[in-house]
This record gives C-alpha cells, structure tokens and sequence, in this order.
C-alpha cells in the first residue's frame, strides 16, 4: 500500500510546484521531477501488487533469484534496488501491460531538459507535461489499478491536472490551427512545426505572426516565454526532431536517411517527398545522363548520379 501512497504524494507535490512556480520559477524542475517519479511509482505499484506474497515482491526488484519456498522454487527478489524505467518497460511488455510510451517519453524528454538544457523555466512551459502526464494517471489508474482516478487522488490534486489539461489543450488547438492555415512546402514540415518544441523553454505552444500567407514568410512565437523564432530557425531542429527515429534506423539498421542535404541551399532536404524543407526546391532524383536513380547522398544541382558526375567532370 505504501507504494501507492507514495505515487500520489509525489504527484500532488508536483501540483505544489507547478502552482508554486508561478512566481519561483526553480520550482518548475521539481515539478517536472516529481510528476514523474509519481508516474514510474504508480507502474511500480502495481508490478509490485502482481508479484506473488513469498517472492520479496520480485517483479519491482532489479535483481531476482531462485530460492527453494515450502519445496517450490520461487524466483525471488535480491536486495533493495528496484527497477528502472527500461526495466519496468520491458516488465510491462512481457505482462501484456499497455501504456502510451511514447507519452511518457516526451514526459521524460522535458523533465530531462529542464533540468539540463532550458534556459527558460517558465510556468507556463510545464502545462504540456502536466497535461500529458494526466492522461498517462488517469487512464493508468482506471485500466490497470482498476481505482477511480478522482478517489485515488484526491480532489484537489485531480482538479488541478483536469484544469491545466482543458487550458493546455484549448491552447494547443488554437496554436496548431493557426499553423495549419500557413502555406507549407509540404505537410510533413506542417507536423513538424506543429510538434516542435521552443529549445529556450520546451513549451510546445508556437504560434505563427499571422494567419494564411506563405509560412516561410512568417515568425512564430513562443506562447510561453515569448521568444521569437524565424521560419528558418525553426525548420532545421523541427525536422530533425521529426525524424529522430527514422534517421536512428537508417543509421543502425543500414538504408538510406530519410533527410538528405539540399543540393541548392545546404537545408534538411525531404527525400522520400523530393522536397527541401529549408527552399522549397526539388533536385533531380533521376541521373539526366544514365536514367538511374541518384541516392540521397548524392542529390547535385547538375541531376547526375555521383558516378556520371565524376565520369563527366573527368572530361572537361
Ligand atoms: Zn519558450
Ligand atoms: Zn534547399
Ligand atoms: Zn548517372
């Protein structure tokens, strides 16, 4: 029981911060922190209510072993260190437990960079994390612990996270319809300005100057520090960011990286959408000399596959 207890005081401490971080800004960190801690509790909890009475509650344990119980061997938990995120993860996979991973990625994301990286700790900024990790609590609590999230609370915790999630989303939406009326080279940018993140403060409420219009054209603004961004500021750490995944398989696995360099100006240049994300210009994909396709790292401004290229310059 005591797990339990100690994921909801870690949240609702949370709660203090954030409120607290209107005018102390340090809180911020702490709230990111202890929003966090309070959601890995809360997966710890019920690993630990799964874990069966003689075993030293052994599926939150690091470390297990085989001991002889009443002439059974029972694989038991060896000391007190408990599992950490990868582990709880690839414990919640092999029990056929879901959760949003990718939630609480981003949750993890942020605090990692707010105690690390953001310059900016602004109040406003955390309202994103806390309203993912609400959705991440609540659905957890009624799913998996089979609780009513509001008696599990409390109400005054569970007040606050249903305020700040309908304010953040209301925010959210506004933000990214305001993006979707600009014109963007392609719809993948539009994605990806629609999930990039200010580097100064990590809120994700970026709105542009104006409505309609060419968005290469436009600024955009950060709804939360205020910080203003050109299109080009934004376009080359939205897109990397955006394939952050894909770029990571093609450089593990082999196969081609889903960005090349563009050819005409140096920018992210969208392969697979023959597109530059930084220009708007699209190279040749088909060499003009030999008709055979030219791989991403070697799209040129002349059309030819890097083979002919050589062959042809050798000519001169
Ligand atoms: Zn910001
Ligand atoms: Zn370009
Ligand atoms: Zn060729």
């Amino acid at each position: 029981m005591s797990i339990l207890k100690n994921a909801v005081d870690s949240i609702a401490l949370g709660l203090e911060d954030y409120e607290a971080s209107e005018s102390d800004e340090r809180r911020v960190v702490s709230c990111a922190r202890n929003i966090y801690a309070g959601i890995l509790l809360l997966f710890k909890y019920k690993l630990s209510s799964l874990s069966d009475p003689n075993t030293d509650e052994a599926l939150i344990k690091e470390k297990v072993q085989p001991k002889v119980v009443d002439n059974k061997i029972l694989w038991v938990g060896k000391g007190k260190k408990t599992v950490d995120y990868q582990s709880i993860k690839d414990r919640f996979d092999s029990l056929d437990i879901k959760v949003d991973w990718d939630r609480i990625n981003k949750i993890n994301d942020y605090r990692n960079n707010v105690e690390h990286y953001f310059s900016n700790l602004e109040h406003k900024a955390i309202q994103g994390l806390i309203s993912n990790s609400f959705l991440i609590i609540r659905d957890f609590i009624a799913e998996e612990l089979q609780a009513d999230p509001k008696e599990c609370l409390g109400s005054d915790a569970w007040s606050i996270l249903v305020e700040v999630h309908e304010v953040y989303e209301k925010e959210k939406a506004d933000c990214v319809s305001s993006i979707e009326s600009l014109d963007f080279f392609s719809d993948t940018i539009l994605d990806a300005f629609v999930s990039y993140s200010c580097d100064g403060c990590g809120s994700d409420l970026i709105y542009p100057s104006h409505l309609n219009g060419d968005a290469i054209d436009s600024e955009f603004f950060c709804k939360s520090c205020e910080t203003e961004f050109s299109y080009e500021e934004i376009v080359r750490p939205a897109i990397a960011d955006y394939f952050e995944y894909d770029a990571y398989v093609a450089m593990t696995d082999g196969g081609d990286s889903p960005i090349a360099d563009c050819p005409f100006c140096g920018g992210a240049y969208l392969y697979e959408e023959k597109i530059c994300a930084e220009c708007g210009e699209s190279a040749a994909h088909e060499c003009g000399f030999c008709g055979s396709e030219i791989i991403p790292g070697e799209l040129s401004d002349e059309g030819l596959c890097g083979y002919c290229s050589h062959v042809l310059s050798k000519d001169d």
